[in-house]
C-alpha cells in the first residue's frame, strides 16, 4: 500500500468566505477584507484580497488607500472573524470524513493535512479522491480549495502551491517521481527554508533543490552544518513524520524577540518602542492566523551586561486585539525598564492562549 498525504488549502480564505458565504453578490468581483478606504484617505491595511483583486495588483498587507487607488471599484468589507472560524471548523469536519482514522492535522485556520492511504484503496486513483474532496468542500462550505497529494507532508504542502486556485497537484508515488518534481524548484520552496537560509545557500551557488539532491552529505556539511541532514532529506522529498491529529491542541505561547546590533542607549527609546510594536503586530497576525486569543503579555529586557528581566501582565478577558497587545507591551516596558542601562535585547510573549470563541466580534480582530 502506498502512503498518500493530502495537504488542503482554502483559496484566498478570508476573501472567499466574504464572497461565497457572507456576500454572494460579491462573487466574481475584486474583494478586499479591510477597513473602508474612504475614497483613498482611509487607514489600515488589506487583510486579504480575492483573486480578482490580486489581478489588479492588490495584496494582503497593502494599505487600503493604495488598494483603493489601484482598484476604486473593489468591494471593501470589514470582515467577520467569527464567520471565518465557523467556516474553518466546517472545513476541518469535511476533511475528517475522508481522513484515515479521522485524523486531521490542522496547519492553520485555512489549511490542513490528512493521510488518505486507506481511503485511496476504494478509489481508482488519489486524484479521483481529491476531486471528490474538493467537491465535498464546495458543497458543504461553499469554499474553493487547492489540494496537493504526495507520499508525505513536506512534498504535499509544496504541491498545493503549484496550482492555485482550485488546483489539484499529484506527486508520486515513487521516490524518483518525487525527486524530479522537486529538482527544478528554488530552495525556498521548502517549508522551513526562509529568506535568510535561501540567501545563505545562494552564496554557495545553490539555487535549486536539484542541486542539493546531487550533493553528498559531506559536501553539504560545510554549508549547512547540523541542518544538513534535514535539508538533504527534504530536498530529496524524504519526510517520515507521522501525521498526528492536532485538532484540539492549543499552543502554550507565541513569542518574538530582537537582539540589537548595537546596544541601545537609554535615550534612544523610540527605536525600542518601534521594535516592540513591530513584534506585537507579528504576534497579532499569528494569533489571527491560528484563531487564538491571549490573556497574558510578557516583556523581556536584556541589558548590555546580560542581566535579563521578564515582567508580565494579565487581562481579565482573552483577546486577539493587536492594539491592546501593543499598549500593554509598551506600558510594561516603560514601567519596568532600568532607565540607566543600555539595552541589548527585547522580547514580547503572549500566553494563556485559547481558541477563539463564538462571541468574538471583528472590531477586536481588525
Ligand atoms: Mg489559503
Amino acid at each position: 500500500m502506498s502512503r498518500w498525504i493530502m495537504h488542503i488549502d482554502l483559496d484566498a480564505f478570508f476573501a472567499s468566505v466574504e464572497q461565497y458565504r457572507n456576500h454572494p453578490e460579491l462573487i466574481g468581483r475584486p474583494v478586499c477584507v479591510g477597513h473602508d478606504p474612504k475614497g483613498g484617505n482611509g487607514r489600515g491595511v488589506v487583510r486579504a484580497a480575492s483573486y480578482e483583486a490580486r489581478a489588479k495588483g492588490i495584496h494582503a498587507g497593502m494599505p487600503v488607500s493604495q488598494a483603493y487607488r489601484l482598484c476604486p471599484n473593489a468591494a471593501f468589507v470589514e470582515g467577520s472573524f467569527e464567520s471565518y472560524v465557523a467556516a474553518s471548523d466546517e472545513f476541518m469536519e469535511v476533511l475528517r470524513d475522508f481522513a484515515d482514522d479521522g485524523r486531521v492535522r490542522r496547519a492553520s485556520i485555512d489549511e490542513a493535512y490528512i493521510e488518505v492511504s486507506q481511503t485511496c484503496l476504494s478509489y481508482d486513483s488519489p486524484r479521483e479522491l481529491a476531486i471528490e474532496i474538493q467537491e465535498s468542500i464546495r458543497m458543504r462550505t461553499s469554499l474553493p480549495c487547492s489540494i496537493g497529494i504526495a507520499p508525505n507532508m513536506s512534498v504535499a504542502k509544496i504541491a498545493t502551491g503549484m496550482n492555485k486556485p482550485r488546483g489539484i497537484t499529484l506527486v508520486g508515488p515513487t521516490q524518483s517521481d518525487v525527486e524530479s518534481f522537486l529538482a527544478p524548484l528554488p530552495v525556498d520552496a521548502l517549508n522551513g527554508v526562509g529568506k535568510k537560509t535561501a540567501d545563505w545557500l545562494h552564496k554557495f551557488g545553490i539555487e535549486t533543490l536539484g542541486q542539493i539532491q546531487t550533493m553528498t552529505l559531506p559536501e553539504l556539511w560545510p554549508v549547512m552544518g547540523r541542518g544538513s541532514v534535514w535539508l538533504h532529506n527534504r530536498a530529496l522529498g524524504i519526510d517520515d513524520r507521522p501525521l498526528i491529529d492536532n485538532g484540539a491542541r492549543v499552543r502554550k505561547s507565541i513569542s518574538k524577540d530582537m537582539t540589537f546590533f548595537e546596544d541601545i542607549r537609554p535615550d534612544a527609546i523610540v527605536y525600542i518602542h518601534e521594535s516592540l510594536k513591530n513584534m506585537c503586530s507579528r504576534i497579532g497576525d499569528k494569533l489571527i492566523k491560528k484563531a487564538l486569543r491571549f490573556r497574558t503579555v510578557t516583556v523581556k529586557i536584556r541589558y548590555n551586561d546580560f542581566t535579563t528581566i521578564q515582567r508580565s501582565r494579565s487581562i481579565p478577558v482573552e483577546t486577539n486585539d493587536t492594539k491592546l497587545l501593543e499598549r500593554l507591551a509598551l506600558e510594561i516596558f516603560d514601567q519596568k525598564r532600568n532607565s540607566l542601562k543600555p539595552i541589548r535585547l527585547v522580547g514580547v510573549k503572549v500566553s494563556g492562549l485559547s481558541d477563539v470563541s463564538e462571541q468574538l466580534c471583528l472590531t477586536e480582530f481588525m
